[in-house]
């Protein structure tokens, strides 16, 4: 299938299919021949494991060396977005020049905002290869991280045009595969109950994950987030429903020093935790346990280490608040709809605990 994505700034389709990359070849090799350059961004893991994707977009005669960044979250340095630069200015990359960002969220963060930003922005299309990327290549938030915060440094820039190629996925690690479907949940609780209910239904522990075809319900994920940037592209209001759960899952998060959580790992704690405000604050009717359970048998896991504090998660949450100008409110689901509160004073946040 393909969707729409509609802003004030930009209209392109987002195309989720099984081998869309294969199936969509010459339309992409037409998109690209428009370009006087084309440079790849990607990261090395997935520079070695989709080498032949790789070669392919490095095939035609506009095609400049590709920029490998490492893997991870460690793409997002003003170092490597640095040296992105220099690679493109060696490369005499103009205005009319095109990235095609290969790889999961970081690198499309990366290499959306050094598109955003060289010469004043030029054009970039997405090829997202995590499930996380469901909901990281849409919607045009780009940024890199700054030592003392997390996306801190970044711009709206909306890509020109995204392939995903859901067959991709299948090479993820068990611990990727669940931290992008926690977007997916999310995208089902704050928007489409019948969604939630589907994946529920289809999704019953983790080797179903692989076995299942996600592409129907990541399209209704993408969708979910294509309206909602449509009504609001810069997050002045609800584009922070997609927020849910990353207040306090963003806390436990940068809790790191007590294990290392995956994004997804910690946001479905958050979302617990939002749910049960929701409970209390909003009168949501909602199976609280029975969704855990369900997430528990996909190996989600939902204790906390028993030395973390809940002190210290509250200081992480308000510094989040600080630092992250698009979490200034909590997000709740109020009878199936999301409501946005402006403040969650500490009686509150601690009882539900
Ligand atoms: P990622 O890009 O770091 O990828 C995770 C790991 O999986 C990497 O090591 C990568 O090499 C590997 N990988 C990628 N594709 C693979 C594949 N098909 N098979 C096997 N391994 C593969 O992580 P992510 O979870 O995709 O994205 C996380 C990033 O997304 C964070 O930096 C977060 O801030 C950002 N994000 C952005 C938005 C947005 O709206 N811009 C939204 C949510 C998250
Ligand atoms: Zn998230």
């Amino acid at each position: 299938p393909t969707i729409t994505v509609k802003t004030a700034t930009a209209s392109y389709p987002v195309v989720v299919e099984q081998n869309c990359l294969q199936q969509q070849k010459k339309t992409i090799e037409g998109l690209l021949a428009n370009y006087s350059h084309v440079l790849v961004i990607t990261d090395q893991h997935v520079s070695i494991l989709y080498k032949e994707v790789c070669d392919w977009l490095q095939n035609s005669s506009n095609s400049v060396l590709p920029f490998v960044t490492p893997n991870g979250e460690s793409a997002k340095t003003f170092a490597i977005y640095e040296a992105a630069m220099t690679h493109m200015i060696s490369h005499n990359l103009d205005r009319k020049s095109v990235i095609v960002a290969l790889g999961g969220g970081a690198v499309g963060d990366l290499a959306g905002f050094v598109a955003a930003s060289y010469m004043r922005g030029i054009d970039f299309i997405q090829l997202p290869t995590t499930v996380l990327a469901h909901d990281s290549a849409v919607g045009g938030k780009t940024a890199i991280n700054h030592p003392l915060a997390k996306n801190i440094v970044g711009a709206f820039h909306q890509p020109q045009a995204v392939y995903y190629d859901t067959s991709l996925l299948a090479s993820l690690p068990e611990r990727q595969m669940r931290s992008g479907f926690a977007e997916l949940i999310k995208h089902g609780l704050i928007a489409d109950a019948t969604l939630l209910a589907e994946v529920m239904a289809n999704y019953q522990n983790c080797a179903s994950l692989y076995a299942r075809d996600m592409t129907p319900f990541l399209t209704k994920g993408i969708q979910i987030k294509a309206d909602i940037v449509a009504e609001d592209e810069r997050e002045q209001g609800i584009r922070a429903y997609l927020n849910f759960g990353h207040t306090f899952g963003h806390a436990v998060e940068a809790a790191g020093d007590f294990k290392h959580w995956f994004h997804g790992e910690a946001i479905m704690i958050g979302m617990k935790f939002a749910l049960l405000l929701s409970q209390q604050l909003t009168g949501l009717q909602f199976d609280v346990t029975r969704w855990q359970h369900w997430a528990e048998k996909l190996g989600y896991d939902f204790s906390l280490p028993p030395t973390l504090t809940f002190e210290q998660l509250y200081d992480k949450m308000m510094h989040d608040k600080k630092n992250n100008l698009s979490s200034d409110s909590f997000c709740f689901v109020e009878r199936g709809r999301s409501t946005d509160f402006t403040s969650c004073d500490e009686n509150t946040v601690s009882r539900s605990i």
